[in-house]
């Protein structure tokens, strides 16, 4: 299982929060940001019985913290990039920039730095972005780095465009996290394009796990939609194997 960490805080709790879309403030643990166990959990790698492939959740890494070897000696396998220079409509009143108070040139140098580095670890990237927004920025990363596994969650929040990206370049990958109430109300169009990118599609990359009933309600989903176990069985498992190596 890939788990996304934040391994890298902010100075106080109450500017953490600013970065967490606030549906999630409830199900947060302030241990995790008051004893640092979300890094521990990188470096165990292993709950019980289940193998954890830590992503480092990069949100809050500013210029001078964003060397990451520090997090590939610790353990991390990947990277997460929330990709919200200005305001957002889930995230609300605050974009990335200004929060940061930084320019828009330097975000930008800020966020290649860490691909750069990331895809030079060898780690693949989860990158949140609105396609119809950013996809010449996504489009270049993925023009400058093939072959390096590139995962847009949320279908890129355009069915249209994350297709054209899919059929263009065979190191991306996405997934229909936070999605199942636009596929509930439209299950064929969405059903469609899982099954004609099922090699490329992921069950959950960018998702949420303090709610096992919602994971329930997504497996639900697809596996009364999708009969074949072929397709199921790509999307569930062989996709992440593929991209982990
Ligand atoms: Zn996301």
């Amino acid at each position: 299982m890939a788990g996304i960490i934040i391994g890298h805080f902010p100075c106080n709790w109450e500017r953490f929060l600013d970065l967490i879309p606030p549906q999630y403030h409830g199900s947060l643990d302030k241990r995790f940001f008051e004893e640092g166990l979300g890094f521990q959990v990188s470096i165990a790698q292993q709950l019980d019985a289940l193998k954890v492939i830590p992503y480092l959740d990069g949100r809050f890494i500013e210029a001078q913290d964003s060397d990451l070897s520090r997090f590939y000696q610790a353990g991390f396998k990947g990277l997460k990039v929330l990709y919200i220079p200005d305001e957002d409509s889930e995230f609300g009143r605050i974009g990335w920039r200004k929060f940061y108070r930084i320019s828009k040139i330097n975000y930008q140098r800020l966020i290649n730095r860490m691909v750069e580095q990331a895809f030079s670890f060898g780690w693949p990237i989860i990158f949140h972005a609105d396609l119809r927004r950013y996809g010449d920025i996504v489009k270049e990363i993925l023009q400058t780095n093939p072959g390096c596994p590139f995962i847009v969650p949320h279908f890129g929040f355009s069915r249209k465009i994350m297709a054209e990206f899919l059929e263009r370049f065979d190191h991306c990958y996405t997934d229909f996290s936070s999605l199942l109430s636009f596929m509930q109300n439209n299950p064929r169009d969405y059903i469609d394009f899982i099954v004609t990118y099922q090699d490329r599609v992921l069950f959950g990359s960018d998702a949420f796990l303090g709610q096992p009933d919602l994971t329930a309600d997504y497996l639900k989903f697809v596996t009364s939609f999708i009969g074949e176990e072929s397709i199921l069985t790509k999307i569930m498992s062989e996709n992440y194997l593929r991209i982990h190596g």
